[in-house]
């Protein structure tokens, strides 16, 4: 009946569905949520768009990917800014200039920066074997201790000695006095909301909400001559091999009776006197709120237990070297094949997502 059954009607999924639509190919896609969107889907609360599972910010360096999501809805000009509150300083994020001259009072210049950071730096020698060794070595042990260590700790529930590097990394550090949180050409965030864009991107396809593939895999896999599935890899072989590990996220939304809360749609808490990590507010990802309330979500890192959503992969050696057994299975599948967050095991942005699709759908 249909040349492709697509589990997943988030990013990935949605992406698919529209560019085989578009070659002509009949296409059912089916969600076990009761909405479209997946992750990064968003609601209107008191005329705000709220970010349901998570602050999600549109940034890439991909021109195709922003051409394409453009194609669908406008984006505005919204540049990620977040501010990092502890105790009771505030700094600028991204580490840049703002950052370093208000951590070191003699620092004016790059190169009063530079000197701090090469002298703290000292401790590490050789290449960073751990997010520890890389953010010392990136910024200094003063940044490290006040903006990562308890944010990265509450984060994770891992000491930084045993995370990897690379999730360091993905923040830049920068010399100039610019607060922008990524590096990428394009940001914005779409104008109407992420939901929006997803609507747009599967017009005229058919959509089931409510049906977890799993209550009848036969039935739904007999349905189409293609399955592109977008959920859990290990979950897909029954846990066959041994569970992967997951980071949760719990939010807590609140309705204010006032304009403005905090000045800015992201503020990072870096240090242990709170348990939530991020504070969002929705208002301000936006510049054309009238209401006279907010919207924020209070953002607390949680350990995954059964019933809730597995928002991040642990990417460690341990969970590493599983993924990569399970995508061994996966490749020895005739009918389906796995793309997505959740179903490559990779801590991808929005932008590799749409990338990552792009590819999975000129391959076939
Ligand atoms: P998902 O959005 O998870 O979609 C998978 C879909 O499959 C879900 O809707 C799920 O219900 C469905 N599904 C799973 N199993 C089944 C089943 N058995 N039957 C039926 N349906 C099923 N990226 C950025 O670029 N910028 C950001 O600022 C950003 N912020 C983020 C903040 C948070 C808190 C998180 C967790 C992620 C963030 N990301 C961000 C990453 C972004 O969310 C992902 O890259 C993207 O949403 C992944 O899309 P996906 O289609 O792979 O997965
Ligand atoms: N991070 C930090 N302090 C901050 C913000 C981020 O130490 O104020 C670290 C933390 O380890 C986090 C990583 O940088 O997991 C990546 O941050 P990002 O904002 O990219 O995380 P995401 O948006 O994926 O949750």
């Amino acid at each position: 009946m249909y040349d492709y059954l697509i589990v997943g009607a988030g990013l990935f999924g949605a992406t698919c569905a529209n560019l085989l639509a578009k070659k002509g190919k009949k296409v059912l896609v089916i969600d076990r949520r009761n909405h479209i969107a997946g992750n990064v889907y968003t609601e209107k609360v008191e005329g705000i768009n709220v970010h349901k599972y998570g602050a999600h910010i549109f940034h890439t360096d991909y021109k195709d990917v922003w051409d394409y999501v453009n194609s669908f809805v406008e984006f505005n000009r919204y540049t990620n800014s977040p501010i990092a509150r502890i105790g009771n300083e505030v700094y600028n994020m991204p580490f840049n200039m703002n950052t370093f001259s208000k951590i070191w009072d003699d620092v004016f210049t790059p190169e009063d920066a530079m000197r701090h950071i090469n002298e703290e730096k000292k401790e590490i020698t050789g290449e960073p074997k751990n997010l520890e060794e890389q953010a010392i070595s990136l910024v200094g042990r003063s940044i490290y201790e006040k903006l990562i260590k308890g944010y990265t700790e509450k984060q994770w529930n891992r000491d930084c000695k045993d995370l990897p590097a690379f999730i360091i990394k993905r923040l830049p550090v920068r010399l100039i006095y610019d607060n922008n949180y990524f590096n990428d050409r394009y940001q914005g965030i779409p104008m109407g909301g992420y939901t929006l864009l997803v609507e747009k991107m599967l017009e005229g396809i058919e959509v089931r909400l409510n049906t977890n593939f799993f209550d009848n895999k036969e039935e739904l896999m007999s349905l189409a001559d293609k399955v592109i599935y977008t959920g859990p890899i290990d979950e897909y072989f029954d846990y066959s091999l041994g569970k992967l590990e997951y980071r949760s996220l719990k939010f807590d939304t609140k309705i204010l009776d006032q304009v403005n809360y905090q000045g800015n749609a992201v503020v990072n808490y870096t240090g242990h006197e709170v348990e939530y990590t991020r504070v969002i507010e929705h208002k301000h990802f936006e510049f054309d709120s009238t209401s006279p309330k907010t919207v924020v979500t209070f953002e607390y890192p949680s350990d995954y237990e059964e019933g809730m959503e597995k928002y991040y992969t642990i990417n460690d050696d341990k969970n590493n070297a599983l993924a990569e057994q399970y995508r061994e299975l996966a490749s020895k599948e005739e009918k389906t094949i796995f793309g997505g967050r959740l179903a490559e095991y990779k801590y991808y942005d929005m932008d590799d997502v749409i990338k990552s699709a792009f590819d999975c759908v000129e391959k076939l």
